[in-house]
């Protein structure tokens, strides 16, 4: 029950683990571009351009930055946590002039403060965390891509703990790129960094001055590739992940045979039997019930829990879970993942083992009051 990677579908292994195919081959560049197309309609950005590469979210949001951002531009960074921070660090190497908005702990940045800064007229680009998996604090990205829109400039949402699990329309909400890893909502192991890129930001790299500052990022490689790939001919810049590939091709098709609203409804649902049993067991949680996550949770422990013990007993009851990520409350706070193909059963198993091992520890509560909260909640939805 890590945010990532998470257990992954036994068909998705399989097909891992099938004999590698040559990148060349008829049989991989269809599984190609059928993954190139499924990515645009789980990412509901039909004339947008996705991109498969391997290696992993971070490479994602580098290929994302080498290509729109050039020296000197101004960037404002909506920070919410941990990888907030990392967006900023990560575009000043290409000489960015990054201005950061960072909310505190387990609180969005409001709406009204982002317009003020655009309102100034200065940004090239805008970036921010759909998902920060260090707080599991949510950003709601359609008013962002709006204002994008209204002040001409481009959005790029991190959706590494949130494509796929959490509401994403990117096109009518006017966001730029949307990236990704494989190993969460999107159900692969880690080695793939996916993005879909507006058509705003392909013209927006078409017009840059300069060359893209990173050799392997660089679109200039890539996109020839990608169109290669979707017009079904063969093409080769540096060698695909094939078996991650193949992967990812059926854990799409999964994803859109479930259906992209029903699959961030039940998102929703076993994330809100989640908090209505951690609020039940007494627990205090890192965001706001205004801002919470659908694909993970950060509970604080009760006053007396020592985070190492509480882990091993988790651990103990069969369930793994994450410690803390933000540096300044590491030790107050743990992580628990519900994404992918997460069901109301693994839900409800891990509440009880929430209320083992803090029995255990001798915190005192209602026992069975977390798992009646959570089946409660549970019981009005079937799915
Ligand atoms: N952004 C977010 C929101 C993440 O959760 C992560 C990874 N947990 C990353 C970026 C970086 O992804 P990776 O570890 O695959 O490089």
């Amino acid at each position: 029950m890590i945010p990532g990677p998470i257990e992954f579908d036994s068909e998705v292994l399989t097909e891992m683990g099938k004999p590698s195919p040559s990148h060349v081959s008829k049989e991989f560049i269809d599984i190609f571009a059928d993954s190139l197309d499924m990515m645009k309609k789980v990412w509901k950005c039909p004339d947008g351009q996705s991109f498969i590469m391997a290696g992993t979210g971070t490479l994602a949001m580098d290929m994302a930055g080498a290509n729109l951002v050039e020296k000197d531009d101004r960037v404002l960074v909506i920070s919410t946590g941990y990888f907030g921070d990392r967006y900023a660090q990560l575009l000043e190497r290409y000489g960015a002039d990054c201005h950061v908005l960072r909310s505190a702990p387990g609180e969005s940045v409001s709406t009204d403060l982002i317009e003020k800064e655009l309102k100034t007229g200065k940004y090239k680009l805008l970036t921010f965390t759909h998902v920060d998996t260090s707080t599991a604090v949510k950003v709601d990205p359609e008013p962002i891509g709006l204002l994008g829109q209204q002040y001409n400039v481009l959005t790029i949402l991190d959706g590494v703990c949130s494509v796929a699990g959490e509401e994403i329309r990117q096109q009518d909400w006017g966001i730029d790129i949307v990236l990704t890893a494989s190993q969460k909502a999107i159900g692969v192991p880690p080695g793939l960094a996916l993005l879909v890129a507006s058509e705003r930001a392909m013209e927006a790299f078409e017009l840059r001055k300069n060359p893209v500052l990173n050799y392997y990022s660089d679109w200039a490689n890539w996109l020839p590739i990608m169109k290669a790939y979707e017009e079904r001919r063969p093409a080769y810049f540096g060698t695909p992940a094939v078996n991650l590939v193949a992967a990812l091709n059926k854990s799409l098709k999964q994803i859109l045979e479930e259906g992209m609203e029903k699959r961030f409804e039940r998102h929703r649902i076993i994330a809100r039997a989640f908090r209505s049993a951690i609020k039940a067991l007494g627990l205090k949680q890192v965001p706001s019930e205004e801002v919470a996550a659908s694909t993970l949770s950060a509970p604080y422990y009760p006053q007396g829990i020592i985070a190492s013990e509480f882990v091993q007993e988790m651990n103990n009851a069969g369930v793994v879970i994450a410690g803390g990520l933000l540096p300044e409350l590491k030790t107050k706070y743990f992580r628990v993942g519900h994404m992918g193909k997460i069901s109301y059963e693994d839900i409800l198993f891990t509440v009880q083992a929430m209320e083992t091992a803090l029995e255990i520890l001798g915190y005192r509560f209602d026992k069975g009051a977390g798992a009646d909260a959570a089946r409660d909640a549970l019981s009005s939805h079937q799915i």
